[in-house]
C-alpha cells in the first residue's frame, strides 16, 4: 500500500503509529534544525517534520523540497507540543516524524502558489486550471458538487424517475437562444444544433409512456457571455405524466429540502412560498426576488395625484406608474451622496430620481408640491420613520419596476438589511404571451408548449389572434423557483392537445409549414395518445454557486469558458485543419476587417 490514510483524515487515535501519508508539499517551513511542511492532498493538511535526529539523510534531501512536488513520507505520528497546536485544521494536534521520504515527482516553479491562487488573475488561474484546482476551497466546491447530483439521483431514483439519455446531435430546439450548430459529413450542407435542452426530447418520452423521466445533462446556447451564464451548462432536467402544477413543485421542494439537509446540513422552511408573477413584480420589481430582506415597492400614484409635482402627474396620466421604497436611515444623506443615487437610479434606465427626507419634518425639494398631511401619508405607506430616505421613480411601468427593483437589491446590500439564510419561492401565473415590439408579434414567455391556465384554454381556443388584449390577459402555467434573488430553475404543465398547439403556433404567426419543419415529430407524436405532463429544469451551476456560497458559476464548473466563450487551458475554439474543413465542404469566408 502506497498510503494508509489520507492527511485530512488523521485522528487522535492514530497517536503513537507508524503511517505512511501522499500528497503535495502545500507550505515549507524552515525552522534552523528542523524542517516543517504542510502536505496536502484532497482530504486534508497534516504537518510532517523533518529532525536530523529522527533521519539524518531524510532530514538532508527535505532540504531540495519545494511547492508542489509530489512526496509519499512514513514516520511516528506524534501529539504536538502544548502551544504549537493549530486549532484551524482538523488534524492539528498532531504531526508526523519522518523517517522515510521519497520524491516522487518534482515541480516546476509555479505562476501563483496554491495557497494564494485566489488573488492571481483570473485568466491565469484559468490557464492553468489544473493547479487552479488543487486549491482546497475550489475541491471543496467539486466535492459538494459530486454530493449534490448523488442526491438528486438518489431521490429521483426513490421517486420512480427513470434517468434517460436524450441526444446531444439533435435538431435545433426553440428555447430562443442561438444554437452552436456541428456540421454533418456524411449530409453535406446540413448541421446538427447542439441541444439548448432537452425539451421535446423529454416530451415524447412521456408520450412514449416513462411517465416519470430525469436527465443531468450538458445544454448549450451561444449568448453573449454574463458572470452567472457559461455556452455549456448543466440542467437537472426532468417531466411528469400525468402531472399538475402541485406535483411538479412537491418533487422539487421535496428534493431541495433532501439536498439541503444532506449536504449543508439546513432545515428549509417548507412549503416554500408562492407570489404570483404580478404580485412579485409588484413587490419587488422583478420576477426574481431576493425574500431575505423587505423593503418593498410601494404604489404612490393615489398619493401623488393630491399634490402639483408635474413628473408624477404626467407620469400617472400617460399610462406610467409612481412608486417608491424607503431608504432606511439614508436621510442623513449629503446632497452629493443623493446625487450618486441619482446616477446609479438613471445608469438603471430612470429619468431620475425624486426623495423626500424624513428629518425634523419632510425635507425635499418637492415637498413644496404637496400638503403635509399627503407627505405624513406617503411616509406612512414606506413605514418611513425619523431619519429615512423615501425615494420615487415616476415612469413606465417596466422602467418604475426595473429601477426600483435593482435600487432596493443595491440597497439591501449597502445597508446590510440581507439576512443569511436560504429563500425560497415559487412564481406562479406568469403571462402566456408577451408582444415582440420590433417583430410585432407575441412570443411565448416559457415556450411555446407552455400550456395557459385551464380557465384561459377555451378563451384562446375561440380567440382572435388578432385580439392583442385577450392574447396579452392569458396566464400559463408555468413557474420559476427562485433562490435568494436568483432564478435557479422554470418549467411548466405542457400543451398535450393537438388543437391547443396549433392555434399557440397561429398566435406565434409560426406556420403550419414552418412548425412542421421545426418541430414536426412533436406535432406527430401529439396525433397519438399524449398524457398531460409538464416538467422543470434547475441550473446546476448556479444552485451549487449558492450551495457553497460561491459568487461565480466558473467557480463551481471543473473546466469552465471565459466571458469570451473560450478555454483558455485547452485552446478552444481553434482553428481546424483545411482537411477536416474540406471533408465537411466548408469554406471560411471571414469579412475584412
Ligand atoms: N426546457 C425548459 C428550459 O430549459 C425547462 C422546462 O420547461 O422544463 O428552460
Amino acid at each position: 500500500m502506497v498510503r494508509d490514510k489520507g492527511c485530512g483524515e488523521i485522528k487522535e487515535s492514530d497517536i503513537g503509529l507508524n503511517l505512511s501519508l501522499c500528497g503535495w508539499v502545500f507550505r515549507r517551513r524552515d525552522h534552523g534544525g528542523l524542517i516543517f511542511i504542510d502536505l496536502r492532498d484532497r482530504s486534508g493538511i497534516f504537518q510532517v517534520v523533518f529532525s536530523p535526529d529522527v533521519s539524518g539523510n531524510t532530514h538532508k534531501l527535505a532540504h531540495s523540497l519545494r511547492s508542489e512536488y509530489v512526496i509519499s513520507v512514513s514516520g511516528e505520528i506524534r501529539k504536538r507540543p502544548a502551544g504549537t497546536e493549530n486549532p484551524n485544521i482538523p488534524t492539528g494536534m498532531a504531526e508526523m516524524y519522518v523517517n522515510k521520504l521519497e520524491v516522487m515527482n518534482e515541480s516546476s516553479p509555479l505562476p501563483f502558489t496554491i495557497e494564494d491562487a485566489a488573488d492571481a488573475s483570473e485568466m491565469l488561474r484559468l490557464k492553468h486550471r489544473y493547479l487552479d484546482l488543487r486549491r482546497p476551497e475550489m475541491q471543496k466546491n467539486l466535492i459538494i458538487r459530486h454530493k449534490v447530483t448523488k442526491v438528486i439521483r438518489d431521490y429521483l431514483d426513490e421517486k420512480e424517475f427513470l434517468e434517460i439519455e436524450t441526444p446531444m446531435l439533435t435538431k435545433s430546439t426553440p428555447e430562443g437562444a442561438r444554437d452552436y450548430l456541428v456540421p454533418s459529413r456524411l449530409n453535406p450542407g446540413h448541421f446538427y444544433a447542439l441541444p439548448q435542452s432537452p425539451q421535446l426530447f423529454k416530451q415524447i418520452l412521456m408520450i412514449s409512456g416513462f411517465e416519470k423521466y430525469f436527465q443531468i445533462v450538458k445544454c448549450f446556447r451561444d449568448e453573449d457571455l454574463r458572470a452567472d451564464r457559461q455556452p455549456e451548462f448543466t440542467q437537472v432536467d426532468l417531466e411528469i405524466s400525468f402531472a399538475d402544477r402541485k406535483d411538479v413543485m412537491e418533487n422539487i421542494e421535496g428534493m431541495m429540502k433532501r439536498l439541503f439537509k444532506y449536504v449543508l446540513d439546513v432545515e428549509l422552511e417548507m412549503p416554500f412560498g408562492r407570489l404570483s408573477f404580478h404580485e412579485s413584480t409588484e413587490r419587488f420589481g422583478n420576477d426574481k426576488p431576493d425574500l431575505r430582506f423587505g423593503l418593498e415597492l410601494k404604489d404612490m400614484a393615489d398619493l401623488s395625484e393630491k399634490g402639483s409635482f408635474k413628473v408624477f402627474l404626467e407620469a400617472s396620466r400617460s399610462g406610467g406608474r409612481v412608486k417608491a421604497i424607503n431608504g432606511k436611515g439614508l436621510a442623513a444623506l449629503s446632497r452629493k451622496e443623493i446625487d450618486l443615487l441619482t446616477e446609479e437610479a438613471v445608469s438603471f434606465g430612470a429619468k431620475g430620481l425624486a426623495w423626500i427626507k424624513v428629518k425634523n419634518g419632510f425635507e425635499s425639494p418637492l415637498a413644496k408640491f404637496f400638503p403635509e398631511e399627503i407627505l405624513r401619508q406617503m411616509a406612512q405607506r414606506l413605514e418611513a420613520e425619523e431619519g429615512d430616505l423615501m425615494l420615487f421613480v415616476a415612469d413606465k411601468e417596466k422602467v418604475v419596476h426595473d429601477v426600483l427593483g435593482r435600487m432596493r437589491l443595491e440597497l439591501g446590500r449597502r445597508l446590510n438589511l440581507i439576512k443569511p439564510g436560504y429563500k425560497f419561492v415559487w412564481i406562479t401565473d406568469f403571462p402566456l404571451l408577451e408582444w415582440n415590439e420590433e417583430e410585432g408579434r407575441f412570443e411565448a414567455m416559457h415556450h411555446p408548449f407552455t400550456s395557459p391556465l385551464d380557465e384561459d384554454i377555451e378563451k384562446m381556443l375561440k380567440g382572435d389572434i388578432n385580439n392583442k388584449e385577450l392574447l396579452s390577459a392569458l396566464r400559463a402555467k408555468a413557474y420559476d423557483i427562485v433562490l435568494n434573488g436568483y432564478e435557479i430553475g422554470g418549467g411548466s404543465i405542457r400543451i398535450h392537445r393537438r388543437d391547443l398547439q396549433r392555434k399557440m403556433f397561429e398566435v406565434l404567426r409560426i406556420s403550419e409549414e414552418e412548425a412542421g419543419v421545426k418541430f414536426g415529430f412533436l406535432l406527430d407524436a401529439l396525433e397519438y395518445g399524449a398524457p398531460p405532463h409538464g416538467g422543470i429544469a434547475l441550473g446546476l451551476d448556479r444552485l451549487v454557486m449558492i450551495m457553497v456560497g460561491a459568487t461565480s458559476i466558473r467557480d463551481v464548473i471543473a473546466f469552465p469558458k471565459t466571458q469570451k466563450a473560450a478555454d483558455i487551458m485547452s485552446g478552444s475554439p481553434s482553428t481546424v485543419e483545411a482537411k477536416q474543413l474540406r471533408e465537411l465542404y466548408i469554406k471560411i469566408n471571414l469579412p475584412e476587417i
